[in-house]
């Protein structure tokens, strides 16, 4: 298949990895590309030099196009711009911030940035911004979140009406299904974050992978809407943070409960009950840890079968 998102990232598939932060290191974000889906290296948890080191260990494991996710509000995200400029990355996928602060920069070195927004309004700006794709993510997505609440059943043909320049579906995907159901809503691909944390190549902890495969309907909700929404598996220290926003907690108070590295103590060290666990809606819809490459598979051939019967 060829369409505007193959051919602006030069990829066989319109499928591409969501940069998790935890999950998505160097391993799994090859074996997309590799696959023919497009990988990306979360770059918000990690230290300049260790986003270093996973730029040099993804080249050398795949000769496909891969890219990184860059949550603008990175501490140092000058050294980490830096380091995908002096290693020639291809693809850059900024969040959570202001796309005009790097996107010009971004593109002088002939990087192609697209940038993830929750609102029509936003997805706008991004495309007056210089970007060259948007990924407009709903509701289901797990970890950062939209405050508005819109949901993918809404915000993608909400965005396609207002922008021009290709879209990428995102939340609660993980089937050829859900993916062709966005695409008919006007999307020209899909990015796709909680199916690819139950891979081996992922690098979160087994625990976790564990507990995404084993949670329910309703086992992930929005918390922490005062501090910054995320979508969190319910545990210990979800009802924690639950409880003080029911006792009126300010926001002060909400950072001082979540401190600092929840995610860490979550998603890559496994401790379930006092770490903070990112993930979508769609964990609901997954029932195995499979290889990478098996998962682009599968969700291309269904994706590929449901469009041809329905054409
Ligand atoms: P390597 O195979 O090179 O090394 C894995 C390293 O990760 C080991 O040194 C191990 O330390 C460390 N490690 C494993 N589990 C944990 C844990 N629960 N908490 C802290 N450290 C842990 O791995 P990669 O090539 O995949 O990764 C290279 C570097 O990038 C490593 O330093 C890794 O920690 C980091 N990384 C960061 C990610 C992020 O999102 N920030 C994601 C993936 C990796 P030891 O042998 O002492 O147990
Ligand atoms: P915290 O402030 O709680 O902790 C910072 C974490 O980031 C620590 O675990 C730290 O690792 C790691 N880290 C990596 N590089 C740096 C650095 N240069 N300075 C300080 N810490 C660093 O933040 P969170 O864990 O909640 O979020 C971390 C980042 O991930 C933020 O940039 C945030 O915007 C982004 N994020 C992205 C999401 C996405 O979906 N892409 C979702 C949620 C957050 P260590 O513990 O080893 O010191």
């Amino acid at each position: 298949m060829t369409n505007r998102i193959t051919q602006l990232f030069n990829i066989n598939y319109p499928i591409i990895q969501a940069g998790m932060i935890w999950s998505s290191g160097w391993k799994l974000a090859s074996a997309v590309s590799n696959a023919g889906g497009l990988g990306l290296i979360g770059a918000g948890s990690m230290y300049p030099d260790v986003l270093k080191e996973h730029v040099i260990k993804c080249k050398a494991a795949t000769d496909k196009p891969f890219g990184v996710n860059l949550p603008l509000l990175y501490p140092d995200i000058d050294k980490h711009v830096e380091t995908i400029i002096e290693h020639k990355v291809p693809i850059v996928f900024t969040s959570a911030g202001n796309p005009k602060a790097w996107t010009n920069i971004l593109k002088q070195n002939g990087i192609k940035v697209v940038h993830v927004v929750s609102s029509s309004l936003f997805a706008q700006k991004a495309e007056a911004a210089g970007v060259d794709a948007i990924v407009a993510e709903g509701f289901e997505a797990g970890g950062h979140n939209g405050r508005d609440e819109t949901t993918t059943l809404v915000l993608i043909p909400a965005v396609r009406n207002a922008i021009k320049i290709p879209l990428i579906a995102a939340g609660g995907i993980a089937t050829g299904k859900q993916m062709l159901a966005t695409m008919i809503l006007g999307a020209d691909g899909v990015q796709i974050g909680s199916r690819f944390v139950c891979t081996p190549e992922a690098s979160s902890h087994l625990s976790f992978k564990e507990a995404v495969i084993n949670a329910k309907e309703g086992d992930t909700l929005l918390s922490l809407k005062k501090v910054v929404p995320v979508r969190l598996l319910k545990n210990h220290f979800f009802d924690e943070v639950k409880n003080a926003e029911l006792n009126g907690a300010t926001e002060e108070q909400l950072k001082n409960l979540l401190g600092r590295g929840r995610a860490k103590k979550g998603m890559f060290e496994g401790d379930l009950e006092n770490g903070e666990l990112e993930i979508g809606q769609v964990s609901a819809l997954i029932k195995e840890i499979k290889p990478a490459a098996e998962v682009v598979k599968e969700i291309w051939e269904e994706f590929m079968m449901c469009k041809c019967a329905n054409s």
